[in-house]
């Protein structure tokens, strides 16, 4: 008897030293770590010696993810558009990246319409992760939302796309998709049964003005992580137990977000911060798809994409055949009754035959964007007229505008007769006006876009434009018509 007391005493002292055992050992916290991304704009190679980087993100994530392996990596849009090595291949190196680097979710951005429908679907195919926004419709194209468990705690992640991107993208990029309210869809999809509700929202986080923080506010519902973008702002911050963090543009920066939970996932803990991204570290496997894009853009530049009957050339001081191209481009595809561009901006002349990739990169190899703007007759005839304006010699200040839509009469210093779309301008009418992101900040002496009204930049490259036009109708035609006269 005495000795099965012993036994039963021992059993139990051993069963109540495992247990204490047990709870000095089983971790009492967790930690989750969130990396987010916005606006890469295909900047897979550092933007300066010191600065960004594809392969130089991933192997920040490789070494946070060494440091702990509750590590998620979300980009939160416009990801694709914006450098050589990226849109030459239509986003498909920047996917491969991503996929190599094992990125956990995708938020549409607005500049994900950019290069259509169908391109869009290509990279979805291509992606190991979803691509969500909850506020752009298109069938059940994207996911609103995912739920990743992570650890034993779950995490939602809510995509949303700025409200902007109907104003500023291309019409016929976006036909059939639908663009609903930020706030509504915050409160549509949030699952309160969620330990972590993250928002990654391409849109600014900067402030309490902010697109993303009213998002946000006027949803009604607590999200403990805002993850934003296209302001290209940096910003970390809290307000009402929410984090709103912003890395900046071009992958020069990533936002890190740290989550203590305790046993019962609750948030016990949160601490943030903006990394600059320097070449500390590097991802190999990721550096090798870079080099090998690269050696590509090398080998597209020479691709032949068109075929121009005579040559096109430019003239900064009247009306040329390749500025009446450029300028019919940017105006088609907006839809704008005119279009103006600075015959500055035009670096090289259209040779006669093959045109290739390389020869529209020497037409226009700045990286400007078209801007819109709603100028009044006589803001448009002031544009007119700072085309036209001479120094005390004589000589053109800026050079002429070269234009779309329109033909003008001028004298030295005066324009006389104004024409849009074969119709004289009246003073007081509202035109809508495609110019680049140049002229539209006032560059060449432009004032005049800034006073017009609605100025939005699209985004989308001019030189983009060129080659998609220059590709698609396989053709360069255009002359000098007489849109442009010295009388
Ligand atoms: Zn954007």
């Amino acid at each position: 008897m005495q000795r099965r007391v012993i036994i039963a005493v021992v059993a139990i002292a051993v069963v109540i030293g495992a247990l204490s055992l047990f709870f000095i050992f089983y971790p009492t916290e967790k930690r989750i770590t969130i990396v987010s991304i916005n606006d890469l704009h295909g900047a897979l190679l550092p933007e300066g010696s010191n600065d960004g980087g594809i392969a130089q993100i991933a192997g920040y994530v490789e070494e946070l993810r060494r440091q702990n392996p509750n590590t998620i990596v979300i980009d939160v849009g416009d990801a694709f558009q914006g450098r050589p090595i990226s849109n030459l291949f239509y986003g498909e190196s920047v996917i491969e990246c991503y996929n190599a680097m094992g990125l956990d979710c995708l938020t549409i951005g607005n500049h994900e319409f950019d290069w259509g429908v169908d391109a869009l679907k290509d990279l979805m195919d291509r992606a190991d992760f979803p691509f969500l926004s909850a506020n752009v419709v298109y069938d059940d194209l994207f996911e609103p939302y995912i739920v990743k468990n992570v650890d034993g705690v779950s995490i939602q992640i809510i995509g949303l796309t700025t409200e902007l991107t109907p104003e500023i993208t291309e019409k016929k990029r976006i036909e059939g998709f639908q663009f609903t309210d930020a706030g509504e869809a915050i409160k549509d999809n949030y699952n309160e049964s969620c330990d972590v509700v993250v928002i990654a929202g391409h849109m600014g986080v900067e402030d309490e003005k902010s697109e993303g923080f009213i998002a946000l506010k006027t949803s009604g519902v607590t999200a403990d992580v805002f993850l934003g973008g296209h302001t290209h702002e940096g910003a970390n911050w809290r307000y009402n137990n929410c984090t709103f963090m912003e890395a900046y543009a071009y992958g020069t920066a990533i936002g890190v977000v740290n989550l203590t939970m305790d046993r019962n996932s609750e948030i016990i803990g949160i601490s943030s911060e903006v990394i600059n991204v320097t070449p500390d570290y590097e991802s190999e496997t990721v550096s090798d798809i870079v080099n090998e894009y690269y050696s590509m853009v090398e080998e597209e530049m020479e691709r032949v994409i068109a075929y121009s009957p005579s040559q096109l050339r430019r003239n900064s001081e009247g009306e040329s055949a390749l500025g009446n191209w450029v300028c019919d481009v940017m105006r088609q595809a907006f839809d704008a009754d005119v279009a103006l561009t600075n015959s500055g901006g035009i670096r090289a002349d259209l040779e006669p035959g093959d045109v290739t990739v390389g020869d529209i990169f020497s037409i226009m190899p700045f990286d400007n964007t078209v801007a819109l703007v709603e100028l009044t007759g006589s803001q448009l005839r002031e544009a007119l007229e700072i085309g036209i304006a001479t120094d005390e010699s004589g000589e053109l200040l800026h050079g002429i505008v070269q234009v779309s839509g329109l033909n003008f009469t001028y004298s030295d210093n005066e324009v006389i007769e104004v024409y849009v779309g074969g119709k004289p301008l009246k003073n007081d009418e509202k035109y809508l006006v495609a110019t680049n992101s140049f002229m539209a900040g006032g560059g060449d002496g432009y004032y005049v876009f800034e006073e017009g009204n609605n100025l939005v930049d699209t985004g989308v490259l001019v030189r983009d434009l060129l080659l998609q036009y220059a590709e698609s109708s396989g053709k360069i035609e255009a002359r000098v018509e007489g849109r442009i006269r010295r009388v």
